[in-house]
């Protein structure tokens, strides 16, 4: 049986790793779908993960990564290259589901399976995204700088990451569906108060064009008229999917979740079944920050060592 089964290898997952067999656990498996790293090796540029940092060219996420299951492993965890399908306890243990139908045994689990930002669904999305398309004003923000970018949606994201935008870039577009938004009142206020930010509605994002360079501007459909917006990056806020489908179990969760279905967790990561942790992107209040995941992922491995420790007298 696990000490400890670790599910997602991305920042949170990883470090989770790292503090849990350092700090004594010996049997410890972190199961990654993929390569260990998770979405920020999609970004070609990151510039805010303190002590590291490249200016030209710029660190890639995946040269950021690339250390760090070394590193985890050299102290001992193990990487399963395998999907979880799902979690359950009975007894005290968790038993762990894979996708080829194996069934793990642990004593503790940390759950890292971190979030996926929705795509809207328009042309060029796909293709562009990291090299002009993003979904993370606070990461990609500042290589616009006193340039004109578009915002795309109207919920409280969209209008909160427009308003930081405008503190950098010389113009925001803000691209929205209709002309009520989801963004509380004085958030909206604020936006329409902000001489930077134009806004674009009840319009549609037709499609993102550009070239192997990156980005040169996106077609918006608005009362059947089509206008270029020359921009060099498009940003797009059109809600989160948190990934937490193997804490569901039929129709319901085996902890708490808030409504948007994000973790809840205390400031040591517990949820609210003894012996599960979450951290990073999935659980509620998250910064969506490889910093801050990847301090979540501390904490929950040093809990998850805590908790086997004094349950199980090991
Ligand atoms: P993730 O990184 O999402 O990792 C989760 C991992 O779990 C993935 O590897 C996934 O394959 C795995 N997984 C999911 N489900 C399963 C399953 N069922 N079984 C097995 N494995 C599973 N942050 C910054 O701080 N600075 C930046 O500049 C920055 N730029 C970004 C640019 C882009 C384009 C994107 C997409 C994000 C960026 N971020 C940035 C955000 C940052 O990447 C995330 O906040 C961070 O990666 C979250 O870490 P995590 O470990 O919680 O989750
Ligand atoms: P959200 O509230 O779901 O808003 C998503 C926005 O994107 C909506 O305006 C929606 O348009 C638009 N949209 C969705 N799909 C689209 C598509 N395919 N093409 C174009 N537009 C599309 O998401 P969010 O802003 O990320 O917020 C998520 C939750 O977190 C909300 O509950 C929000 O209140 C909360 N939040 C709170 C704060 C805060 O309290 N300060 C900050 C951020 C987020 P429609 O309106 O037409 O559906």
């Amino acid at each position: 049986m696990l000490d400890l089964a670790i599910i997602g290898g991305g920042p949170a997952g990883l470090t989770a790793g790292l503090y849990a067999t350092r700090g004594g656990l010996n049997s410890v498996v972190m199961f990654e779908m993929g390569m260990p790293g998770g979405q920020i090796t999609q970004s070609s540029e990151i510039e805010n993960y303190p002590g590291v940092f490249r200016q030209e060219p710029h660190l890639t996420g995946m040269e950021l990564m690339e250390p760090w299951p070394k590193q985890c492993m050299h102290f001992g965890l193990k990487h399963e290259m395998n999907e979880v399908k799902s979690v359950s306890k009975s007894a005290d243990i968790f038993k762990i589901t894979l996708g080829n139908g194996d069934i793990k045994e642990a004593k503790s689990v940390v759950v890292c399976t971190g979030s996926t930002p929705k795509r809207a669904g328009f042309r060029g999305e796909d293709e562009f995204f990291g090299k002009g398309v993003s979904t993370c004003a606070t990461c990609d923000g500042f290589f616009y700088k006193d340039k004109e970018v578009a915002v795309l949606g109207g919920g409280d994201t969209a209008l909160e990451e427009a308003l930081y935008l405008a503190n950098i870039c010389s113009k925001v577009y803000v691209i929205h569906r209709r002309d009520k938004f989801r963004a509380a009142p004085p958030t909206v206020q604020r936006a329409k108060n902000n001489p930077k930010i134009e806004f674009v509605l009840n319009a549609n994002i037709d499609e993102v064009y550009g070239s192997n360079m990156g980005v040169d501007g996106v077609k918006v459909e608005q009362d059947r008229n089509i206008l270029d917006l020359k921009v060099p990056g498009i940003f797009v806020f059109v809600g989160n999917d948190v990934r937490n489908g193997v804490l569901k179990s039929d129709d319901s969760f085996i902890c708490d979740v808030n409504e948007q279905g994000q973790i809840v967790v205390n400031l040591k990561m517990h949820t609210s079944l003894d012996g599960l942790f979450a951290a990073g992107d999935l659980r509620i209040d998250a910064p969506k920050q490889v910093v801050s995941a990847a301090g979540d992922g501390a904490i929950a491995g040093m809990e998850a060592i805590n908790y086997v420790q004094e349950k199980f007298n090991d």
